[in-house]
């Protein structure tokens, strides 16, 4: 019986087959398809319905049902039958319809005389198109084999809709690929780019999903699972001395490549007429789509390795590696699920922008891509399933949108944004060798914010008089693993030549938190953005802090050296640093290095503890520089990265100011430099604000030197002074839209 019903599979496939053969269009083979499955399965309705737009489906195709109801009758997400299997990715098998839970009478279509329903997702990689359905008069419920013989019909019906066969005239809808989409993301890094997307890891694309010989597809597949298991073997050898997470990673990987189950449905698959690969892709759909349904972190996890390795077996197969032979556009916009930030920097300056499906926005790859100006979203929907390399594709790192194939009209208004901009920068680049003094006549020191050595050259471009913050952890975090003092010390020293007479503020290494060293063991804390990170590791664990000192002082090489301990909460902490500054002096002196020119040490205040520090602490340190964004997460309590709370508090709140203002208050009185070097400083009205209250020193990245300084030098800074005070004492939240109301009667110059 078994046997019969898999012939049976395998000659609706092999018949499906050829209706796509033909030339016909696209709605033409969509009905021979329902026609088809009906007969075959023995029953008098068989419709297909595909999602119109995210939550609505609509009647593609049926035999059986009304001819009129096609195109008309469209049901949301979750609403009757079908809308549940669409919502519940389930299949829904009842001898009674009418009486099944959901149920909807739909009386245009003609079904209420019909009582076994036998629904399924059609789905690919996770991704619901639409939903199959199958119909009859007889009460009664389908059979195991006929729900699976079925499963594969939708499954190839799925892997068609994704090839577009189903558009030309008459079309029951156009490609997934060819429409327009609009997706929305986080911005983690600003700024508008246009180009065509980039797959980081190109989809493998199925072009025959069917196949009628399958000794031969068993062979096929038999082959490529023994290759995959050879390639895990290997790299487990490989990994055999290396990091522990990564060997257990693979062992996972081992499991799942010899796993007797998964194997054997893959074989199933074939006997029933799908091809190899098509079997391979079946088995990550069920993958994915239990993947998104699981609130279990762990099975997720474990899920996405299964996900890996099909991708990997899907290569494989297709001869499809990750060099597909693809020609990386000229404008290359980067589009991934996730990327970490040494893949991120091999790419590095060639790419125009950066669309993510997961990341965050204080993820490595985003310091990375923040650090090379280049525009990122995260977040961003379901993005690599919806992009085709070379798709057109615009990225507004304003807004947090993405238009991937936009329409000519989007595409007009989105380049006339960019003209905008690119009008601005010229504004820029005639005030770049201009002081940002504002119209009172204060003037403002405008530093940037680097961490690579491709950094430097901005320093001259954006007229910034010195880097305020070096994150020396980029360096660190983009190797494997630990770097060596030597390469450090020459690497500073680099930085230190690029700069010039300018100067550098080197930060001392600031891990911990989200920036966790991949050859580091990870530290599993509850709250990491409260935890052991930054100087506390520092401390604690004083080799590397040595280590890094060392290549500071011989970077420096008889120049002047700036040095900055991160996360200082409270004045031990200093003093202790301090310490460890002294004696890696002597040390080196002893060893017969030469000591800097001049050496000043400083801390940033990054947490509210230590502007209540003794006055002593703010007499002996050299330079303080606000780290606004950890301050602020913790004046507020509001996660950096937790992006549901983190814009719930704005920084031109009132108490906030107010908070910064006793910090400048104490620094004037006990002559401490104060700098400010969070994002903010970089946002020109956030910049304006700052000075008003009295920040004399900003460090930002390099492209918002431009904005900042142009913004400055049309404000008079005690006048702006006088408007959040006046806001301050009507009892306002934020002085934001006073602020924003005064710049508004200040004229562009
Ligand atoms: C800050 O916290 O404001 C800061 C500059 O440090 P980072 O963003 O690297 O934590
Ligand atoms: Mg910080």
């Amino acid at each position: 019986m078994a046997e019969r019903k898999e012939t049976e599979s395998r000659k609706l496939l092999g018949r499906l087959r050829d209706a796509m053969a033909g030339a016909a269009a696209g709605q033409e083979r969509l009905d021979k398809i329902t026609h088809l499955i009906a007969t075959s399965m023995q029953c008098e309705v068989c419709s297909i319905y595909l999602f119109r737009d995210e939550d609505t489906l609509e009647l593609c195709a049926t035999e059986g049902l009304n001819a009129e109801a096609v195109h008309e009758t469209r049901m949301k997400l979750g609403e009757g039958l079908v809308g549940r299997v669409a919502k519940f990715r389930r299949v829904i098998n009842t001898p009674d319809a009418p009486q099944a839970l959901g149920f909807r009478f739909m009386p245009e279509t003609g079904e209420e005389i019909y009582s076994s329903f036998l629904g399924l997702p059609v789905q690919r990689l996770g991704e619901t198109l639409g939903v199959l359905v199958v119909q009859s008069k007889i009460a009664r419920e389908f059979s195991a084999d006929e729900v699976y013989g079925l499963e594969v019909v939708a499954m190839v019906l799925a892997e068609m809709t994704e090839l577009g066969v189903f558009v030309g005239e008459g079309a029951a809808m156009s490609a997934r690929h060819t429409q327009s989409v609009l997706l929305r993301g986080i911005v983690a890094q600003e700024g508008v780019a246009e180009g065509h997307v980039w797959l980081h890891e190109p989809r493998v694309v199925v072009t025959n999903p069917i196949a009628d010989d399958p000794v031969r597809e068993t062979e096929r597949l038999t082959e490529a699972v023994d290759a995959l298991r050879m390639s895990v073997d290997q790299m487990l050898t490989m990994a055999a001395n290396g990091d522990k997470d990564q060997q257990q990673v693979l062992e996972t990987y081992r499991m799942f490549a010899n796993s007797k189950g998964w194997m054997r449905r893959m074989l199933e698959d074939i006997e029933n007429g799908l091809s190899a690969e098509a079997a391979v892709e079946k088995e990550q759909s069920l993958a994915r789509a239990r993947m998104t349904q699981s609130t279990d972190a762990y099975l997720r996890e474990r899920l996405s390795d299964l996900d890996d390795l099909s991708n990997r077996l899907l290569r494989i197969l297709t001869g499809q590696g990750a060099d597909t032979g693809a020609e990386m556009p000229a404008d290359p916009i980067l589009v991934a699920r996730n990327i970490g930030p040494a893949e991120l920097l091999e790419y590095g300056r060639s790419l125009r922008g950066i669309v993510l499906e997961n990341g965050s926005v204080g993820s490595h790859a985003a310091i990375v891509a923040r650090a090379l100006a280049i525009p990122l979203l995260v977040h961003a929907g379901r993005i690599t399933n919806d992009a085709l390399n070379g798709d057109h594709i615009m990225v507004d790192g304003e807004q947090g949108i993405v238009h991937l194939r936009p329409d000519d009209m989007v595409a007009n208004a989105f380049r006339d944004k960019i003209a905008m901009q690119a009008a601005a920068q010229e504004r820029y680049s005639a005030i770049v060798d201009k002081p940002a003094q504002a119209k009172c006549g204060q003037v403002i020191a405008l530093h940037m914010n680097a961490g690579l050595m491709a950094d430097l050259p901005s320093l001259r471009s954006s007229g910034a008089e010195g880097v305020g913050l070096f994150r020396t952890e980029l360096q660190f975090l983009v190797r494997n693993k630990m770097p060596k003092r030597s390469e450090l010390s020459a690497l500073y020293a680099r930085v230190l030549d690029a700069a010039g007479d300018k100067r550098v503020v080197f930060r001392t290494l600031d891990i911990g938190s989200d920036k966790v060293l991949p050859y580091m063991k990870p530290n599993e804390e509850p709250n990491p953005a409260l935890g052991w990170r930054a100087i506390r590791v520092g401390l604690d664990k004083p080799g590397v802090m040595r280590m890094q000192l060392q290549a500071l002082i011989r970077g420096a090489n008889g120049r002047p050296l700036t040095v900055m301990f991160p996360f200082v909460a409270q004045f031990e902490e200093f003093r202790a640093a301090q310490k460890e500054v002294d004696k890696a002096m002597a040390r080196e002196e002893k060893l017969g290095h030469v000591l800097p020119s001049a050496l000043e040490v400083g801390a940033m205040l990054e947490t509210p503890s230590l502007a209540f520090a003794p006055e002593k602490f703010f007499e002996d340190v050299k330079f303080l520089s606000v780290g606004g964004n950890d301050l602020k997460q913790f004046f507020f309590a509001a996660d950096r990265e937790n992006e549901r709370v983190r814009r719930r508090y704005d920084t031109l709140n009132v108490s906030f100011l107010t908070f910064l203002e006793g910090i400048v208050e104490r620094c004037n009185r006990t002559n401490t430099d104060l700098s400010f070097c969070g994002e903010d400083a970089g946002r020109p009205v956030e910049a304006l604000c700052l000075a008003a209250m009295g920040f004399r020193c900003l460090s930002m990245r390099p492209a918002s030197i431009g904005p900042v300084k142009s913004l400055l030098r049309r404000c008079n800074l005690d006048e702006v002074r006088d408007v959040i005070n006046r806001a301050r004492a009507r009892g306002e939240m934020s002085v934001r839209s006073d602020v924003m109301e005064y710049i508004k009667t200040q004229h562009q110059t």
